[in-house]
């Protein structure tokens, strides 16, 4: 497929890959893989899936692990002849693998895999709003996503009115008769903020609008957005998919097969797609993102047990503790709480600041969801790209990702760094 191809020879590309011979369906429509829900009648459970979607045995050799075909193109036998694959920006056959997979995992019907989390939402973005549209987004969200509609949407000519989206009565009060799109990132990023996506899937219905949910926090494990009334699933896979801090990915999912092609049409035309070994990384993670996140979210309820009682920490932000203002929701929502932790210092952020400096097993870095912890100070790191705006986060805030390591050395870390800002 080149630039010169129109969206009815996308479609016939689609079609025709779909006929290729490497394991389960290709570029787009995923239901066809023989694990999809409905494809011989049986619906497997989510790790069988993250295991075995798109990842059948490599016909070409039995390899039962799905190769990673280094390849930037394809054989033809004649001109036009070959099998689904001509070029890897518009498909490779590990890519297609993850983007199976990760349609399974949503309960989607076609995944798309991108080179990073805001080159998916790029690509969505540009395919689903345009000059003249308005957005609704969270006034708490991933910095560098906001930061996509400030400074780069703005100028095209799309519009975005940043919303406490907890609150869905200011939500309907934002729509506009030029919205196309609510924005919704929950749990959130830093504060662990919660919306409610089936209250917000059923005002874009009333308005004509896409809700879009950023699912990177929980991942496809804790939380299913398209079956609470989603269009498109949006993550990070740099993040609890890929689960081991060693790849930067993105994708979408989405229910519906329109949509579904004209993403997959621009995700070739636009270019931003991750390479096969990058692919197959994230494919690797995804097997084990279920007994990762159990461990997750294990260890972050020990956390957060211990944050509630240092003199240190004044708030504990995480949708599990019963006085978070989201946790009605995120009961309903979401299987557990996930293993991202907020808290804010009685010091204020010069004790924020050397909490950072003095935690050992806690590693101080940006991203988040690898299966070591991470500690950070979002008001400089993650974030220092919202100061100023209405998403600025608190002086006084930690962020941390609880990775999977014995739990009692992360109390023990984080109870000698708190020690130190309490004594000061
Ligand atoms: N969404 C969330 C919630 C994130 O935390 C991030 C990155 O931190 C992104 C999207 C962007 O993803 P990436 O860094 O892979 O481009």
């Amino acid at each position: 497929m080149d630039e010169s191809e129109t969206p009815e020879q996308t479609a016939e590309h689609i079609r025709a890959a779909g006929s290729a011979s490497f394991g389960s369906e290709v570029h787009g429509d995923t239901t066809t893989d023989r694990w999809a829900a409905g494809n011989g009648g049986q619906a497997y459970g989510f790790e069988t899936l993250a295991i075995h979607a798109g990842q059948d045995p490599d016909p070409a050799t039995g390899a039962v692990v799905v190769p990673i075909y280094q390849t930037s193109t394809y054989v033809q036998t004649e001109v036009g002849v070959h099998q689904g694959y001509e070029y890897s920006r518009s498909g490779n056959p590990t890519r297609t693998a993850l983007e199976t997979c990760l349609a399974a995992l949503e309960g989607g019907r076609t995944g798309l895999a991108f080179a990073s989390g805001l080159a998916a939402e790029d690509c969505l973005l540009r395919t689903v709003t345009g000059p003249g549209r308005h957005v609704i987004v969270p006034d708490d969200a991933y910095g560098g996503t906001y930061r996509l509609f400030a400074r780069v949407l703005q100028r095209w000519g799309v519009e975005h009115t940043p919303v406490p989206l907890g609150d869905l009565d200011a939500v309907r009060a934002a729509v506009r008769p030029e919205t196309s799109l609510i924005w919704c990132e929950t749990p959130t990023n830093p504060l662990l903020g919660v919306a409610d996506i089936a209250g917000l899937a059923s005002i874009a219905d009333g308005a004509g609008a896409r809700l879009v949910v950023d699912n990177t926090f929980a991942s496809p494990y804790l939380q299913q957005p398209l079956a609470l009334g989603a269009d498109v699933v949006v993550h990070s896979t740099t993040k609890y998919l890929g689960g081991h801090s060693d790849v930067v990915g993105g994708a979408l999912v989405t229910t519906d097969p329109a949509l579904g092609e004209e993403l997959a049409f621009n995700q070739n035309a636009m270019g931003g797609v991750p390479g096969a070994f990058d692919s197959w990384l994230v494919l690797r993670g995804a097997k084990t993102l279920g007994v990762r996140m159990d461990r997750h979210c294990a260890n972050a309820a020990r956390v957060v047990d211990l944050l509630g009682a240092s003199a240190a920490v004044s708030a504990v932000l995480y949708p599990g503790l019963p006085g978070h203002p989201g946790h009605e929701i995120a009961a309903k929502q979401m299987s557990q709480y996930g293993g991202m932790v907020s808290f804010r210092l009685r010091g204020g952020e010069a004790a924020a600041l050397e909490v950072c400096r003095r935690t050992q097993v806690f590693t101080l870095g940006e991203s988040l969801g690898g299966v070591e912890s991470l500690i950070e100070h979002p008001g400089r790191m993650t974030h220092a790209s919202v100061a100023g705006s209405q998403l600025e986060v608190p002086s006084d805030l930690v962020r941390l990702s609880v990775g999977i390591e014995t739990v009692d050395d992360l109390l023990a870390d984080l109870e000698q760094a708190l020690a130190a800002v309490a004594r000061s």
